[in-house]
């Protein structure tokens, strides 16, 4: 079985629902299809989960909340009527305006829940749709199947361990599609809760790792996932396979395809991701899986990511006393900063942390403590740095990365203040001065990408 979740553009409007029908139709083993609400049609277009969140804010506010109510209900009005589906329109407005209309108990509830309606829209949209066109599907109630979250942070829902052995059961008739709203569930008070946005990745995930599926397909509009980013490079060289792995390290410096929580519920089941595109289902897409069985590069991807601070500090003989890494990580974990690197020296260590977390009121505090309480030589703060990450799996086995990229940014004049490679070798990291993130990233590209 396969679970084949499908974005937002996927489901803006009925020409894109009917090819995410034919999509699923033409695959028996697509069991599952969990959907986003619809997207933009066009760039100026507005997303009906943004129309959501103005009408939960102004029913909040006690402003207008009818006009951008009636948005959202005029899209679902015009999907419906051109799929020729109008007799589940009811169905749509009432779930919605069930919803909307509630007595208002906890604001933060109450938008959670108004925001997952295009959601459930969709997905009783698509049911119906599949329906009418003689094939057997039915709509799925994440609470009636047993998905059940809980608040870990506002608005960011994370699962109930529980939950994977409800869903476990969801394919029950062997002829019936199960379609499967993504980005909500209930509370175990039964009320409904969000991921944070972009959410029905997870949904997707957590559906596939419930029921065993033999891959999990994600479905969105491009070709395949790039080794860098399009926006910085014409034609960027397509990732054909990725491992979980190289997709973390990259990740980490802001190259996001999923849901950053979407891939430990497939990742720790095994089950391979593969990113397709609605428009162009016959591309084979990028494959995300645990170990690969090709490389078509050296290195797999490169990314920048702006926002980080060094915290580098200095203390005569660092390396004969005992414990000073552990007390510098101390002052910074009871100040509540997560550390992401830590490159070191001899008589010093950088912490690397993220600026919008370090604040300058944080600086003072942790920097005095790591003066006073340790004794520290000399304290010096980077506030404007960015991490370059080079990643791939296929480098450890090769020679000279290292060198090649050294070189290549160091004739374009970048300097490099920090690097870094991990001991697995699938990464090396570099730390630029944030003016320099994407022309480095650029000049990276150039020098490893060039055949
Ligand atoms: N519709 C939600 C959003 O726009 C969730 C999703 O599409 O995954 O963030």
């Amino acid at each position: 079985m396969k679970v084949t979740k499908f974005g937002g553009s996927s489901l803006a409007n009925a020409f894109q629902i009917q090819k995410v029908c034919s999509i699923v139709l033409s695959d028996p083993d697509r069991r599952v299809v969990v959907v986003s609400a619809p997207g933009k049609r066009t760039k100026e277009d507005i997303k009906v989960t943004d129309l959501l969140i103005d009408v939960a804010k102004s029913r909040i506010a006690g402003a207008d909340y009818k006009t951008p109510l009636s948005a959202v209900i005029a899209r679902f009005e015009e999907i419906t009527s051109e799929l020729k589906i109008q007799s589940v329109l009811p169905e749509v407005i009432s779930a919605v305006t069930e919803v909307v209309e509630a007595e208002i108990h906890d604001s933060v509830l109450y938008l959670d829940s108004v925001k997952a309606m295009g959601e459930d829209s969709s997905a009783r949209v698509v049911a119906a749709y599949l329906n009418s066109t003689g094939h057997k599907a039915e709509y799925c109630n994440p609470k009636e199947c047993g998905l059940f979250l809980e608040h870990n942070d506002i608005g960011k829902a994370v699962i109930l361990e529980e939950s994977y052995d409800n869903l476990s059961g969801l394919v029950k008739d062997s002829d019936t599609i199960y379609v499967f709203p993504g980005f909500y569930g209930y509370t175990k008070q039964g009320q409904i809760i969000t991921f944070s946005r972009g959410g029905s990745d997870i949904t997707g995930s957590i559906l596939a790792g419930a029921i065993k599926a033999e891959v999990y397909e994600n479905w969105t509009d491009v070709d395949s996932v790039y080794a860098v980013n399009p926006s910085l490079v014409n034609n960027p060289f397509p990732i054909r396979e990725i491992t979980y792995d190289e997709m973390r390290e990259l990740a980490y410096a802001g190259f996001t395809v999923l849901h950053e929580d979407a891939l430990f519920p497939v990742y720790v089941r095994g089950i391979p991701i593969n990113i397709k595109n609605t428009n162009n289902p016959s591309a084979k897409g990028t494959w995300i899986v645990s170990k690969r069985t090709h490389y078509d590069s050296l290195v797999t991807g490169i990314a920048g990511e702006k926002g980080f601070c060094a915290v580098t500090v200095s203390k005569y003989l660092m390396n004969q006393q005992v414990g000073f890494l552990w007390n510098v990580m101390r002052i910074f974990m009871e100040e509540g900063i997560s550390v992401e690197h830590i490159p070191s020296g001899i008589d010093t260590v950088s912490i690397i942390v993220r600026k919008k977390y370090f604040t300058p009121e944080k600086q003072e505090v942790i920097c005095n403590r790591i003066l006073k309480e340790l004794n520290a030589t000399d304290i010096k703060v980077e506030r404007d740095l960015a991490i370059v990450m080079i990643v791939g799996e296929a480098m450890a086995n090769s020679v000279g990365i290292m060198a090649r990229a050294a070189s290549a940014l160091s004739n374009a004049g970048i300097n490099l203040r920090i690097v870094n490679q991990g001991a697995s070798e699938i990464s090396m990291m570099f730390g630029v001065a944030e003016s320099y993130c994407s022309y480095a990233v650029k000049v990276l590209y150039k020098e490893l990408f060039r055949y």
